[in-house]
């Protein structure tokens, strides 16, 4: 049954990045240059351990073939689990396949099954050219691979519930197989694992999108449905923020004031 059972969230800073601020929030303050985390989050719900994302590769794999992480701010996945006392888990749950959220998949137990969106894989391999590097896509002449090829996915096909009244929807924008882990808090709040559907509060806040996105049409469309059903969401690169204590986000779809007729009359 949904959410039979609370969840206790334990927020994980893996590392930090220094981004211009249009990276993560569409054409806004380019120039801006921010620091923002890299999270992972465990999750215990109805007896069950799940560990949503699992933050960057290493400093040099990241310098090379991505982006520099701020020196000294990345932790050894593991060594954080291990002080979190989550000596094992039940599973891995991927927001999605972009660098920064399935890197040190390979240091972890590969008996641990690993959720993702069938749609998230299927871009992940064959994503159009601007989209490559964030998934460490194979390219000629380089032979390095992402940490989730070879590794057995269990792939879902949109809204899914796991062991332990944990709830995946499938949020498509920011790329096409986006999903927010969905659990209730203890106290009854609902809360959003984001990733980068909400990379940021300000991607709430203001409403935009993340700089990088397949669909702008579906962000806003996953957004409707995230407020919805949301209380709180944990941004992908941010704190935790209350949902009702930002300016209320209408993520309106296109032609809305049409629909509420404010439009222009129109010949029939
Ligand atoms: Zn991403």
């Amino acid at each position: 049954m949904l959410h039979s059972s609370t969840a206790k969230v334990t927020q994980l800073q893996l590392a930090e990045l220094d981004v211009d601020r249009s990276l993560n929030c569409y054409l806004t303050d380019m120039g801006t240059i921010d620091r923002v985390p890299v999270k992972a989050y465990l999750v215990d719900a109805g007896g069950y351990r799940y560990l949503v994302d699992t933050g960057a590769p290493d400093e040099d794999y990241c310098r090379q073939w991505h982006r520099a992480l701020v020196p000294g701010s990345r932790r050894d996945l593991v060594q954080v689990l291990l002080e979190q006392g989550a000596e094992s888990l039940d599973g891995v749950i991927l927001t999605h396949l972009h660098w920064d959220h399935a890197g040190n998949l390979d240091a972890l137990d590969p008996a641990v099954p690993v959720f993702v969106q069938r749609a998230e894989l299927a871009y992940a391999v064959s994503p159009l050219p601007l989209h490559r590097r964030g998934y460490d896509h194979l390219r000629s002449g380089k032979d390095h691979m992402p940490p989730w090829a070879g590794r057995e996915l269990h792939l879902l096909d949109g809204d899914s519930v796991l062991a332990g009244g944990i709830r995946l929807i499938h949020t498509p924008g920011h790329s096409p197989g986006s999903q927010c882990v969905l659990v209730r808090e203890h106290g009854g709040e609902l809360a959003a694992l984001a990733g980068d559907t909400v990379p940021t509060v300000r991607n709430w806040a203001d409403q935009i999108p993340c700089g990088i996105h397949v669909s702008i049409a579906d962000w806003y469309a996953s957004m409707r449905r995230l407020r919805e059903v949301a209380t709180a969401v944990y941004p992908g690169h941010g704190d935790k923020v209350h949902t009702d204590s930002l300016s209320p986000a209408s993520f309106e779809p296109p032609g809305y004031l049409l629909d509420r007729g404010h439009g222009v009359r129109q010949h029939s």
